[in-house]
Order: C-alpha cells, then structure tokens, then sequence
C-alpha cells in the first residue's frame, strides 16, 4: 500500500525515496552545499561526501572506488557505455552484440551507432521466455567486436540472463562486456567481479534512491571516450559538477537495499508467486510472461488475451491498483513491447500485457486485493470485445 491507500505494483518504474535517504541528503542541499572541487572547507566537505558515497558503492560492487563514475541517471549510464567503449575502438572494429530486449537506452544508442557512426550490430536471439543463449553470443563474436552488451534481468519480464557466462566469454575473447543492472539493485548480487562484467549500469530510483542520479562501474584498463566535454570530473571521464545530495542518496539507498536484500527477495517471492497463482487461477486465457524460476523477486508480468493492456491499467487505476503494461517508456505507444515480440509472442496477444512489480510496501493482503478484483476488471472489457464474444 502506498500512503494514499493505493496498491503501488509499479516499482520496475520506480520507487519512493526512503526517509533515511531524504535525511541523509538534506545537509548536502542546504549548510553543506560545497562544490567538491573547490579546495575551501565547504568544497572539502562536499568532496569528503563523494569518496564515502564512492566507497560505499564500490563496496557493494567489490570493486575499486576509481572504478565508479557518477552519472545523471541510467540511461546516461547506458549510453556512456555503450557509445563511449565502442567509438574509442572505432579503428579497432565496428561490430556491437546487443540482444533485441534491452531497455531502449541500450537499443537507440545501438541504432544510433548503426546510423552515424557505420557500426554493425548483431541482437542474438531471446526464447520463449527473454533468455539469451550465451552460445549465441559466442557465436555472433567476429574479429570486429569492440562491444557486448547484454542486460542483467529485463525491466519487462523480469528474466534474468546469464550474465556471468556471458561475460566469461567476452574476458576470453578480450571483448568489452557491458550489462545494464538497472532491475538487478535490490535483488541480485552486484559483484562485478562474480558476474564477469567489465561494465554495469545502476539507476537510484529503482531502489528507494532519488530520480536522476546513476551509476556506471568501468573495469580499471577498459577505455572509454567520454560522451560530454566539459571540466575534469570523474576522472575526466564525465564532465559536470557532481550532484552530491543526489550522489549520497544513491549510495545510502544502495546500502539499505543490500543490507536486507536476501530477506527481503525471500519475501518478494512469496507475495510474487501468490500473485502469479491467485491471477492464473482466477483468470481464463491468461498466461505468465517470462522466465518461471529466472525472474526477478518482484516481477509478475501476464498477458491477457481479448483485452488491451491499457484498458487493464485504467480499470485497475480506477480500483486504486496502479500496474503498467510493460516498460513505462512504452506506455501511450500504439505499438506493443518489442520484448514480447521477440519473444514470439504474438502481435495481438502482446497488446494484452500488465506488468505488476512488487516492493517494499505491498503486503499479502494487497495482492489478495488485487487477486479479487482482476478478474471482474478483465471480465468487462472483454464483454465489450467482439473477438472475445464471437
Ligand atoms: N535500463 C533499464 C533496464 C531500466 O528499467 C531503466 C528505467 O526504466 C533504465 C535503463 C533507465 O534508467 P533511468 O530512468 O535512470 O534513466
């Protein structure tokens, strides 16, 4: 429940900031609003609080703080990657390995790279369930690669690839591998060094930080050519005066979420799954979407059939339920998610998706709440669908 009684199962979009979070920012808006690159004492205060939120966040990846740079959200993450890696290797090669689910900051920058810069990208395929074959990505490796990039768990569906395999394969054939872990914060293990990763996006607001603030970790001896020309910050690498109330908000949420990530996952995936029992039980022609064992602890997506997904949102709303029907980016597009898609599932089908994510605040009795009303809500609009009455 959020605090205007309404059953918020929209945390993939995002999330509210905790209140030890809004604390712990405060000061640095107001009595300690030092630049961190001015040497006076207000300055070096300022820049104290960027080490310790450095730290903290290297902490939590396992790696060294030189290799965090503080970005203004995921996205900007991506796109430092992803263009940064490739058109440093321009001379080197002009091939990409992407997969055709990603979040559109990996896919656009792709495209884009494509179009201005002559780049050629390969997407391996997805299953059924959004899973990438790491064998496709080995395959896919030519003497051309400069870059993979393939995400950690979709924002979607919530499957979750294998990274750690993948990025084996990369280290192996000395590629450049980056993943976006936009949806992974919270829930899955951030070890850099586990998942074989060279590269990782975080974003604040996905775990209870503030909107506009991200992460991108780059392995010490990986180049990349920076995106923004400007001053020095970030080890030159990404210019722009450090946001350091925000940059303490991430690094403290961060800290917070990891510190009951295993207890809170366990918990997750109970509600998840009696979400996901109580709707296929209730609901006829309805199907799971996504990876059944390797999903996201708080990710139930559905599609339902003879309905729009939008329609789903708007009946669910006016129940004080708030979902979404895929990736909030998508939202308001005519077209359905290109995740779907890729995963075979069919045009009219994928209309009829709902995305729930669960969080911190949603209880048994909520998901219970929903699991009573859904089934009336799809009842009606299908009432009024004449593929469904014929
Ligand atoms: N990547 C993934 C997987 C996401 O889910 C999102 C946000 O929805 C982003 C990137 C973009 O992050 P931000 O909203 O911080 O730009």
């Amino acid at each position: 429940m959020s605090e205007r009684g309404a059953i918020y199962l929209d945390h993939a979009a995002t999330t509210a900031v905790d209140p030890r979070v809004v604390e712990a920012m405060l000061p640095y808006f107001g009595e300690r609003y030092g630049n961190a690159s001015s040497i006076h004492s207000l300055g070096r205060e300022a820049r104290h609080a960027l080490d310790e939120a450095r730290a903290d966040v290297a902490g939590i990846l396992n790696c060294s703080p030189d290799e965090i740079i503080f970005t203004s959200c995921g996205t900007e993450s991506d796109n430092l990657a992803i263009r940064g890696v490739a058109r440093l290797n321009r001379q080197r090669g002009d091939h990409i390995i992407t997969s055709p689910v990603e979040h559109h900051a990996v896919s656009y920058t792709c495209e884009q790279l494509e179009k201005e810069f002559g780049f050629e990208v390969t997407y391996v395929p997805v299953d059924e369930y959004g899973r990438v074959d790491p064998g496709d990505v080995e395959r896919a490796i030519t003497e051309r690669t400069v870059l993979i990039s393939i995400m950690y768990a979709n924002n979607e569906v919530g499957t979750i690839e294998p990274i750690s395999e993948i990025g084996e394969i990369a280290r192996r054939h000395n590629i450049p591998f980056h993943s976006d872990a936009v949806q992974g914060a919270g829930s899955l293990s951030l070890d850099v060094r586990e998942l074989n990763v060279d590269l990782l996006t975080l974003s604040g607001h996905k775990f209870y930080g503030p909107k506009g603030v991200g992460v991108l970790y780059v392995r010490e001896g990986v180049g990349l050519l920076p995106i923004q020309t400007g001053g020095a910050h970030e080890q030159s690498r990404r210019a722009g005066t450090e946001n350091v109330p925000y940059i303490v908000g991430l690094a403290t949420a961060l800290k917070l979420v990891e510190g009951r990530r295993e207890q809170e996952s366990r918990r997750l995936i109970a509600l998840r799954d009696r979400l996901i029992d109580g709707v296929l039980s209730s609901v006829p022609h309805c199907r799971l979407m996504g990876h059944p064992r390797e999903r996201l602890a708080n990710n139930a997506n559905f599609v339902f059939e003879y309905v729009e997904g939008e329609a789903m949102l708007m009946g669910l709303d006016m129940h004080g339920i708030a979902a979404s029907s895929g990736s909030a980016c998508a939202t308001g597009s005519a077209e359905p998610s290109h995740v779907l898609l890729a995963m075979g599932v069919p045009h009219d089908v994928a209309h009829g998706s709902v995305r729930m994510t669960l969080g911190r605040e949603n209880t048994e009795q909520g998901v219970d709440r929903v699991v009573e009303v859904l089934p009336g809500v799809v009842e009606r609009l299908r009432a009024m669908s004449p593929l469904y009455a014929s």
